[in-house]
């Protein structure tokens, strides 16, 4: 397969404001591919070689990349920044030089020989590495045409800003190979449960959707986590749980998903990045405190060892290090608190009800100084789930989880649903929670800010529908520094129109790729003529907007785009607000 089809898919999909448009140009790329390449694509079409969870990354910089388009071009490496700056893409700059240098290969690229050489650049590491990729980088673009030339640099520096989501690809995996959108259902719960979209892909087009459907759980590849729903008021908790609930401390931490056989571990994070590395003690922890052969969750948090209190999680960002140290280690004590288990000795748990999971926990993990269960208790009043939330914040907890009981009480894998209800208050405002929102666009400012931006378009996620929709305008609780930050951030991001996965009314005076997730806090949740979240769902010709927004300081790096808040969610929030009111 010649890798020009690639190039030309990007170059559409970049054009397009269309979500539809974009879901056919990936069918049409599907279809067009051979069976044996089908994993490859699917990876290469997101600009990647192999699933998040491997943490298989090129780590090729821009510098590196500018070097290998002056080998190739044979001009001074000044004169491509130049055009970077003039342009303000790489990617573009490559193109352009390529044209005006009037570069035509002779001989094609084809996709095994691009995705086996970005594989082998992925790969290469430790002493002389550098050299070796970008030998091997140059090795591909000297061969590539203008427009492959452009999105091979813009591959290989992990900016080709698509904003291609899982969702997409699924439905175009559905309706290239099953004839129906209708069939996603089976696509997305073998998704849900290997995380690796090119391995489902594989098998959807050797064995079809019967060997989908016979995908299982494997240790080494994570599962896509069960995500809570939001409540504020103790008696909807308990009535939508059915007027019992297993309530669980709610611990502000890190959530690792852990696989373990002997002394193999794989430690993966919200975001199902690989993160082994960074728990070395957390692994001797387990070592003797769980089984030899499992899956399972839990939230870890920084203690003062000598109480066993739990520290703020700001203590615990700093074991966010690419090389954890002992004194990382001394620093800042971890502990682990597992709240549930979805496998054991070769036994899938998931659709076990949830007092089953727990019961295996209870028999299976011994407990130790630093390997805990999450405390819980069987609630079924008000009383005693205020006084049990009141007794986790004071143990430096963020609130409750609270959890069916009910027979059908399933790990939900990627679902975000009613059968875990979170509550953790905030008193501040009349909101039950913090909006984790996505930022799609941004105003300029004024003053001091002029010529920068001021204030950013902030958007939910809404998985119905599979697009972005806004909330609102956040210009305060930023520090210089945020700006600052913010700016490094999404520059790279930054796109010539709304992306099609956008829904806004308001025209931002830039536009980003959904990418970058912000905790936003704000008075309360209000009609809106102008924001697209409920739009026409409370009422006709209005959307729910936040009034008087503020960032909290906290960028949730451990979400993606596709972890915000959703619009059901905020849908349920207000009209919480509203009975909180009366
Ligand atoms: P948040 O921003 O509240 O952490 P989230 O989107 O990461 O939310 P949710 O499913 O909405 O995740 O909330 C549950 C989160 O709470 C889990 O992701 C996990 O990290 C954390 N957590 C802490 N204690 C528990 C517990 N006992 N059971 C389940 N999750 C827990």
């Amino acid at each position: 397969m010649e890798y020009s089809k690639l190039a030309e898919f990007y170059k559409k999909i970049e054009e397009t404001t269309s979500r539809i448009e974009m879901t056919n140009a990936l069918v049409e790329l599907f279809k067009s591919t051979p069976k044996e390449l089908i994993d490859e694509v699917v990876y290469l079409s997101i600009g990647k070689i192999a699933p998040e969870y491997t943490g298989l990354d090129y780590n090729f910089s821009s510098k590196s990349a500018i070097k290998a388009l002056s080998v190739v071009l044979g001009i001074d490496e000044h004169e491509i920044e130049k055009k970077v700056i003039e342009t303000g893409d790489l990617g573009e700059a490559g193109y352009q030089l390529y044209q005006e240098k009037g570069i035509q290969p002779k001989e094609k690229l084809t996709v095994e020989e691009v995705y086996n050489t970005l594989r082998k650049i992925a790969e290469t590491t430790g002493y002389g590495s550098t050299k070796k990729k970008l030998e091997l980088f140059v090795s591909l673009i000297s061969k590539a045409s203008p427009l492959e030339v452009k999105y091979l640099l813009r591959t290989i520096i992990e900016r080709l800003r698509l904003g291609i989501g899982d969702n997409t690809i699924m439905d175009a995996l559905a309706i290239a190979f099953t004839g129906s959108k209708e069939n996603r259902t089976y696509i997305e719960r073998a998704y849900n449960l290997t995380s690796d979209l090119g391995y489902v892909a594989k098998i959807l087009v050797e064995e079809g959707l019967e060997g989908v459907k016979k995908i299982k759980i494997q240790i080494g590849r994570p599962i896509r986590p069960m995500l809570a729903e939001r409540l504020s008021i103790p008696e909807f908790i308990l009535k939508k749980l059915g007027g019992k609930a297993g309530a669980e401390y709610k611990y502000d931490g890190e959530r690792i998903q852990v696989h373990r056989k002997g002394d193999e571990f794989h430690l993966f994070s919200r975001r199902l990045e690989n993160i082994t590395h960074q728990f070395p003690d957390l692994i001797e922890f387990m070592k003797e405190a769980i089984p030899e052969e499992c899956i399972l969750e839990l939230e870890c948090v920084v203690i003062d060892p000598s109480s066993g209190a739990i520290q703020p999680f700001q203590m615990l960002m700093n074991r966010r290090v690419k090389y954890v140290t002992r004194f990382h280690i001394m620093m800042y004590p971890v502990a682990g608190f597992i709240f549930d288990i979805m496998y054991l000795n070769g036994q899938d748990l998931t659709l076990k009800p949830y007092p089953e999971r727990r019961k295996t926990l209870e028999k299976e993990i011994k407990i130790t100084d630093r390997i805990n269960l999450a405390t819980r208790k069987i609630v079924d009043n008000t009383n005693d789930l205020e006084a049990f939330f009141h007794e986790a914040i004071e143990n430096g907890c963020e609130g409750l989880v609270c959890k069916s009981l009910a027979k059908d009480s399933i790990y939900q894998a990627g679902k975000r649903g009613f059968l875990w209800i979170k509550y953790k208050r905030d008193y501040t405002s009349h909101l039950a929670d913090t909006l984790d929102l996505v930022v799609v666009g941004a105003f300029y400012g004024q003053g001091q800010r002029a010529g920068y931006f001021g204030s950013l378009l902030m958007a939910c996620y809404d998985p119905e529908t599979d697009q972005f929709k806004t909330v609102c305008k956040v210009g305060s609780g930023f520090t210089e520094d945020d700006f600052k930050k913010l700016d490094e951030l999404l520059k790279p991001h930054q796109i010539e129109h709304k992306h099609p996965r956008v829904n806004a009314i308001l025209s931002a005076d830039i536009w980003y790729e959904p990418y970058l997730v912000l905790e936003i806090t704000g008075a309360e949740l209000t009609l809106s003529p102008v924001h697209t979240c409920a739009w026409d769902k409370i009422k006709l010709n209005r959307g729910l907007g936040l009034r008087f927004p503020r960032f909290t300081g906290r960028y949730r790096f451990d979400k993606k785009p596709e972890d915000a808040t959703t619009e059901a969610e905020i849908i349920e929030m207000y009209k919480n607000q509203i009975q909180i009111k009366i």
